[in-house]
């Protein structure tokens, strides 16, 4: 199953919605295989955000990535870079659409709240980046064959 990489950036810690957030993805039905808090260096926010480098907002972002400890996360499920990036909702806070992360906690432009992978191969880079193999998890939820229809051997 496809995995993706999530981060809580420091403005969902000192906001207390970090608890709100990890819930609206257990209950949709993703599945936690890894999970830990980091205070990120300079150089690895520059590694993530290599993409970005040269633009305006650059600076200003990996200046909030590095102040103040975030919570990183990978979740695995059936699609679930896709459905992770429609529940984050789009990059600005005031233009993401209610029902979705940014657009029911965020206002803002830079201070969005969360971080997810957008395709399958920055998921790959990204994993790696942030996660040890052993930080990695697989194991089998109880609920799984209730989470997904299994009648056919694979799930659906
Ligand atoms: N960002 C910003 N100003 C912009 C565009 C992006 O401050 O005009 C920040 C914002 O925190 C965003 C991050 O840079 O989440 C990465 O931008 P990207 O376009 O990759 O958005 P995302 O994939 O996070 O929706
Ligand atoms: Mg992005």
């Amino acid at each position: 199953m496809e995995r993706t990489l999530i981060i809580l950036k420091p403005d969902s810690l000192q906001r207390g919605l970090v608890g709100k957030i990890i819930t609206r993805f257990e209950e949709k039905g993703l599945q936690i295989v890894g999970l830990k808090q980091v205070l990120i260096t300079e150089e690895l926010a520059a590694q993530h955000y290599a993409p970005h480098k040269g633009k305006p907002f650059y600076d200003r972002l990996v200046r909030f990535m590095t102040s103040s400890p975030v919570i990183v996360l990978a979740l695995q499920g059936n699609g679930v870079i896709e459905i992770a990036r429609k529940m984050m909702g789009a990059t600005f806070g005031f233009k993401a659409d209610p029902g979705t992360i940014r657009g029911d906690f965020a206002v803002s432009s830079s201070f969005n709240l969360i971080h997810g992978s957008d395709s399958p191969e920055s998921a790959q880079v990204e994993l790696a980046l942030w996660f040890k193999p052993e930080e990695l998890h697989s194991y089998d939820l109880a609920n799984r064959v209730w989470t997904y229809d299994f009648s056919n051997g694979t799930p659906m």
